[in-house]
C-alpha cells in the first residue's frame, strides 16, 4: 500500500553562505493511509518546515516528497495549487473563515474555487460528522471558537483529500473545545479513513495520534506509537522542549 505522504532526505535551508539555517535535514518518513500522526519538538525543530514541505506549500532545498503515488519535486506552481486544492486539506489555528459567507457557503468554497462539482450526499455527511447540522446558514461571527474550526475541518474535508495538514488546530482553543475537536479528528481517522497530519506542541493534543513523530534540530528522532499524554510530555522535556 502506497503511504499517504512520503519523505525521502528531504532537506531544507533557508538563506544562504553564512546566515544559511537547515530546518530539515535529510528527513526521511512514510506515513501510511487512514492514520493521525502528530508532530511534536522543540520551538524551530522544523515542524512547520515539515508540514510545509508535505503538504505541497514548500519546496524542499533537496530530496523527494511523495503525496499518494505522485511525487512533487519539479512540479511547477500551478501543478503544486492544483494539487493543494484537490488533494489536500488544510486546518490551521486561526480558522480563516470569510466572514461574508454563511457556513455552507465556507464549507464549499476550496469545491467552487476548484471548479469542481458539489457532492451534495458527502457534503450533508461531512457537515452532519462535524456537527454542525442547523448551522448551515450561519454566520462565521454566530458561532463558538470550536464550531468555527468544525467549519474549517468540514472545509478541509469536503474535497476529500488524500491528507488533511493541520497546524496547531486546537491552539485557539479553550481545553474542552480542544477535546471535542480532537475527538472529531480521531473519528474521521478511525470511521473515514482520513489521513490527518497534524502539528502540535500540546501532548494531549498528541495523545489522540497513532504515532507521534518528534523533531530536533531538523530530524526526526523519535516515534512514538500508541502516545500517551504523560510519555510524550516526558518525551518532549527530555528534548528540552520546556527549558
Ligand atoms: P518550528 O515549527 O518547529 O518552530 P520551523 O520549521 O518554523 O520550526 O523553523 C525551523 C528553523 O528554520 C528555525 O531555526 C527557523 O528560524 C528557521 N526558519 C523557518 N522559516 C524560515 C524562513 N522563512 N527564513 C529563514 N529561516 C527560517
Amino acid at each position: 500500500m502506497t503511504d499517504a505522504v512520503r519523505l525521502d532526505a528531504v532537506s531544507k535551508v533557508y538563506g544562504r553562505g553564512r546566515s544559511a539555517v537547515a530546518a530539515l535535514r535529510e528527513v526521511s518518513v512514510g506515513i501510511p493511509r487512514g492514520t493521525f500522526t502528530a508532530v511534536m519538538g522543540p520551538s524551530g525543530s522544523g515542524k512547520s518546515t515539515f508540514l510545509q514541505c508535505a503538504a505541497g506549500l514548500d519546496v524542499p532545498s533537496s530530496g523527494a516528497v511523495r503525496l499518494g503515488g505522485t511525487e512533487l519535486t519539479g512540479m511547477d506552481e500551478n501543478a503544486l495549487t492544483e494539487l493543494r486544492r484537490r488533494r489536500v486539506g488544510f486546518v490551521f489555528q486561526a480558522y480563516n473563515l470569510v466572514s461574508a459567507l454563511s457556513v455552507i457557503e465556507n464549507i464549499t468554497l476550496p469545491l467552487r474555487l476548484a471548479g469542481a462539482r458539489v457532492d451534495r450526499a458527502w457534503l450533508e455527511e461531512v457537515v452532519r460528522r462535524v456537527g454542525l447540522d442547523g448551522r448551515a446558514s450561519h454566520r462565521p461571527a454566530e458561532l463558538s471558537g470550536g464550531q468555527q474550526q468544525r467549519v474549517a475541518l468540514a472545509r478541509a474535508l469536503v474535497t476529500r483529500p488524500e491528507v488533511v495538514f493541520g497546524d496547531e488546530p486546537t491552539g485557539a482553543l479553550d481545553t474542552m473545545t480542544a477535546r471535542d475537536v480532537l475527538m472529531l479528528l480521531r473519528e474521521v481517522v478511525s470511521t473515514l479513513g482520513q489521513s490527518v497530519v497534524m502539528v502540535t506542541h500540546d501532548p494531549v493534543a498528541a495523545s489522540y495520534a497513532d504515532t507521534v513523530l518528534f523533531l530536533a534540530d531538523g530530524r526526526i528522532v523519535d516515534a512514538m506509537t500508541a502516545p500517551d499524554a504523560q510519555k510524550v510530555a516526558e518525551r518532549m522535556t527530555r528534548l528540552g522542549a520546556w527549558k
